[in-house]
Parts: structure tokens; sequence; C-alpha cells
């Protein structure tokens, strides 16, 4: 082979390498923490609660978020709120940002096809219309976030594309507390992986679940919310977020994530 045959060849590979590199890279920077804003010195709490709403559960964390005059945010099961509306109508009374998670929240069926998702988000929508008194939020979470393994990444993203088309953005989190890594976690564990896991974010969404399994969860917030004060967080809804933190969030890939990992 020719010497300079030999270098055209080397010279694709390294480009075919250095475009593989810069994918990885930029699939990295899904990474939160990666985009911190520093100039955004405000510290700000959103503690939201997914797959509730629970009789085990809900009205506990109201009353630990009613007495330190917090506002969280609920992503919803619209299947449980049909269920338990009188939950649902404690979450509105007491001002909590009540939001779609999911209506059925069965990952088999929401994501087998981009219909089928949206299908059942506005279902959820349509439960959670019947509560509050203004609009729905705009805010979704969708199950299992948006880094959620499904079998087909073209779907995935069309269905991310098709939240947004319909008006709504989907919110993952920066805080996990890993409270579902088992069926029952310990306050210890919860408050461990907050306190780790917010170090450095000014602008901190933490994710806890509102289930039966999870009451722990509710038992540790008033130890989550006084080391948050006394690290200087102010609390916030979904329905604060202010123009400002949404741009932050969607450069941290927070909300509208489009990397489909
Ligand atoms: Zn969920």
């Amino acid at each position: 082979m020719k010497f300079s045959k030999v270098l055209l060849i080397l010279g694709v590979l390294i480009v075919m390498i250095f475009n593989v590199n810069t994918e990885c890279i930029k699939c990295e920077e899904i990474q939160p923490e990666l985009h911190e804003d520093k100039t955004n010195i405000k510290k700000k709490a959103f503690l939201t609660f997914d797959d509730g709403p629970s009789p085990e559960v809900t009205l506990d964390i109201i009353k630990v978020l009613k007495k330190n005059q917090v506002k969280g945010s609920f992503f919803i099961i619209g299947g449980r709120a049909e269920e338990y509306p009188h939950i649902i109508e404690e979450l509105v009374n007491n001002e909590m940002s009540v939001c779609i998670h999911s209506y059925s929240h069965k990952y088999e069926d929401i994501y087998k096809s981009v219909n089928a998702y949206i299908e059942d988000l506005k279902k959820c929508e349509e439960v959670i219309k019947r509560h509050v008194k203004g609009d729905v939020s705009r805010y979704v979470r969708m199950p299992g976030g948006s880094f959620v393994s499904i079998k087909s990444k073209e779907i995935k993203k069309r269905i991310k594309e098709a939240i947004v088309d319909n008006d709504f953005k989907y919110i993952d989190w920066n805080v996990p507390s890993d409270d579902t890594r088992k069926r029952y976690v310990s306050e210890e564990f919860i408050f461990g992986n907050i306190k780790k896991n917010i170090k450095g974010k000014n602008t901190a969404i933490i994710l806890m679940h509102d289930s039966k399994y999870k009451k722990t969860s509710a038992k540790v917030l008033q130890r989550v919310i006084d080391y948050l004060r006394e690290e200087g967080y102010e609390f916030y809804s979904m329905d604060d977020i202010t123009v400002e933190d949404e741009m932050l969030l969607i450069k941290s890939r927070i909300i509208n994530n489009v990397c489909n990992k």
C-alpha cells in the first residue's frame, strides 16, 4: 500500500475516533453537576415527590411541609388520584404543586409508542384538572426520568419531542435521595444521600417518593428540611419556577434533556 493511502486511512480513522469522542463528551454533559451555574448564588431547593398519592404517606409529608411552611411538588399517578381524591384535595388545599407523572405508571404500556405515552399523560392531566383551580402545571416527570431505559431509543426520543410539542416540559432531578434503592430504606440512608448529592448545587431538584413503602421518606423529611435551611437553601415548588431557573435547568439538562442515552 502506498504511503499516501496509509496516511489517508489513518486520517479517516482519527476523524472517526474524534467524532465518537465528541459524541461521548456531549452525552456526558447530561451530568447536571457539570453545568451548575456558579453565578446563581441564591440557593434554591425543590422537594419533589413521585408516585403519590398514597393513603399511608402523603398526609404525613403534607404535615411536615405545612409545619415548616414549605411548598412541595407532587408528581402524581392519575390512577391513584382517582382512588384517593381526598388526598389530592389536601395537596391542593395546602397549596402544594400537583404535577403530572403518569396515569398508569406501567412502563410496558406507556413506553410502547408515542401515542400511548401522550394518551396516558393527558389522562393524568384530566384527573388533576378536576382538582386544581387554574391550569395544570406544564412540568411533567417521565416515569423513570428522561434517562429511563426502554427497548427503543427512537421511541423515547420521539416521546420527549411529543411532550414538548404538547406544550409540556419534562423535568428530571439532580439530587436523588435513592429512596427507591430497595423496598425499605432507612432514614439515615436517605438523609446521607441527599447530603452527599446536594454538594455544590445551588439549584437542587431533590427526588423523593410518596408510596406505601416510603414511610421513612416522610419520617426523615424534617431532618432534611432542617439541614437544607442550615445550608442556606430556600424552598420552592414547581409553581414558583422563574424564567431564570428554567433557563439554568434547561442548560443543566434537568429540564427537557435531549440526550437520549
Ligand atoms: Zn414514578
